[in-house]
Parts: structure tokens; C-alpha cells; sequence
């Protein structure tokens, strides 16, 4: 039978580790489903339209935003991303444990419209740790990562006022407190 469907938000500075723990949950729960955001940044490498992301322009994501399309929408490191409402309406309903996985802006935009959302935090051992990880990922130049090194001093500063946080020191340890988190919730219902 059918769980009843619950909503988890998760958050956490760049290179945290947020997509690989969630594709991990989404192999252990079975009734996981996380949701394809919108965004207006260029496709990366290996990125699938669809799946990875749904890419727009400036102006179909715009017009979205009027449509009243998104249950939350921010700019995040110059662009716009945002949670299509429709999608995971749909899922909730369906009894689904809906994974979103934006940021922290975002985060309090769903606290606001759902209060029920569980909002989750990853947290990393230290900013030392995390500039090593953004470093160590190869894929973007010293200015994008001092960037989002800014970005993420700003989502840290947030984490207190999450309902869990998961510190992310040991992906194996993570992964199986996220899950219990999200099965502990599950199976409340
Ligand atoms: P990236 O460009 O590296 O894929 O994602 C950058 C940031 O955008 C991540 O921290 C991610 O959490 C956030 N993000 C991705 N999708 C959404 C979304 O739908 N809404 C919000 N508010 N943030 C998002």
C-alpha cells in the first residue's frame, strides 16, 4: 500500500555532496522521487535536458513564473532556477516521498507555501574541506569558485534554522542518516 506523500527540501553549500547522497536515497526508498528543476543556465557536459535539468530562456521561464508555475523560484550564482508546482503536486498526492534538492532561498519560499515540508541541511566538516571538494571536482575555474564559496558562507549561516541537518563528513554514515530521516518521516505518516 501506498505511504502518504511527504515533501523534503534538501540544502547545502556546493560540492556538500547534496546529488551524489539523494541518488543514493533514490536507490534506497523505494517510493523516493525527486524533482527536475528549471533553470535558465546552460546545460553542463553530460547533463540530460529533462532529467538533469529542464533548460529555458530568460523568457519561457519568465512566463512560467506569471503562470503562477513554480512553488518556488530564486537566482542562484546569476541565474534562475526554479521547482515546477505541477509535478510535484502530483507526486505528493501519489503517496511519494518528493525529494527537492534547491537552495536555501528556495528552501524558506516551501516553508512558506508547505508548511508540512521537512527541510533538510547538509552540512560539510569545514569550509577548509568544502573549498578542497570545489577544487578537487575539476570542472570550474578559481573565480567560479570563489564564487560559490561566497554563496556557500551565506547557505551556511542558514543551517540552524533547517529541521535536520545531515553532516556529511562520511558518505556511507550520511546516506544511511538521510535515509532513516526520510523513512522515519514515511512511515508516520
Ligand atoms: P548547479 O548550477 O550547480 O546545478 O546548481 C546550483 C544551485 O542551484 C544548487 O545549490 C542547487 O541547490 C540550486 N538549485 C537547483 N535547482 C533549484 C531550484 O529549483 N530552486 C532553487 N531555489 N534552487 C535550485
Amino acid at each position: 500500500m501506498a505511504r502518504r506523500g511527504n515533501l523534503f527540501v534538501i540544502s547545502g553549500p556546493s560540492g556538500a555532496g547534496k546529488g551524489t547522497l539523494v541518488s543514493r536515497v533514490l536507490k534506497r526508498v523505494p517510493d523516493a522521487w525527486v524533482s527536475v528543476s528549471a533553470t535558465t543556465r546552460a546545460p553542463r557536459e553530460g547533463e540530460i535536458p529533462g532529467s538533469s535539468y529542464i533548460f529555458m530562456t530568460d523568457e519561457e521561464f519568465d512566463d512560467l513564473v506569471d503562470r503562477g508555475g513554480f512553488l518556488e523560484w530564486a537566482h542562484v550564482h546569476t541565474h534562475k532556477y526554479g521547482t515546477p508546482f505541477a509535478s510535484v503536486k502530483e507526486h505528493i498526492d501519489a503517496g511519494d516521498q518528493v525529494i527537492l534538492e534547491i537552495d536555501v532561498q528556495g528552501a524558506f519560499q516551501v516553508r512558506e507555501k508547505l508548511p508540512q515540508a521537512h527541510l533538510v541541511f547538509i552540512d560539510v566538516p569545514s569550509e577548509e574541506e568544502l573549498l578542497a571538494r570545489l577544487r578537487g571536482r575539476g570542472t570550474e575555474p578559481e573565480d567560479v569558485i570563489a564564487a560559490r564559496m561566497k554563496v556557500a558562507q551565506v547557505e551556511l549561516s542558514q543551517k540552524e534554522k533547517y529541521d535536520y541537518l545531515v553532516m556529511n563528513d562520511d558518505l556511507d554514515r550520511a546516506t544511511d542518516e538521510l535515509v532513516a530521516y526520510i523513512e522515519s518521516k514515511a512511515n508516520q505518516s
